[in-house]
């Protein structure tokens, strides 16, 4: 019971962490200078954010997923609801027009907190 309450807390602080664009060891530093480009290394606990180069390329492969996950639901929905086809076709334009900027803000970082979290598995294993 007390573990199971301590493993919801450290979830609640990684996800916090990640809207709050802080660092995935600290939870502290922040990762963003400037608005958007990432930092070398985090000003709190001098964890590496770019671990090799072209690491953030990876962060495609989020962003791919949370394009399916965020466009292809509603879609169908909205096919489910007989709705225009105009409307269909431009569901994903409007759709990114939105929020397209906030994906690829996010994918860097839940791609630096899903890299950081595996493989502090792999070392601790
Ligand atoms: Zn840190």
């Amino acid at each position: 019971m007390k573990a199971d309450l301590r493993i919801n807390k450290n979830k609640g602080i990684k996800l916090i962490s990640i809207l709050r664009a802080r660092c995935p060891a600290c939870h502290t530093g922040k990762i963003l200078e400037k608005g958007v480009s990432i930092r070398a290394r985090c000003p709190h606990c001098d964890l590496n954010l770019h671990p090799e180069p072209g690491f953030y390329l990876g962060a495609m492969v989020i962003g791919f997923f949370l394009t399916a996950f965020l466009t292809i639901p509603p879609l169908i929905a909205l096919k489910a609801y007989n709705v225009d086809l105009d409307i269909l076709l431009a569901f994903p334009f409007i759709e990114f027009f939105f929020i397209g900027t906030f994906l690829v803000f996010y994918c860097r970082i839940l791609w630096l907190h899903l890299e950081y979290q595996l493989t502090r598995k792999l070392n601790n294993s």
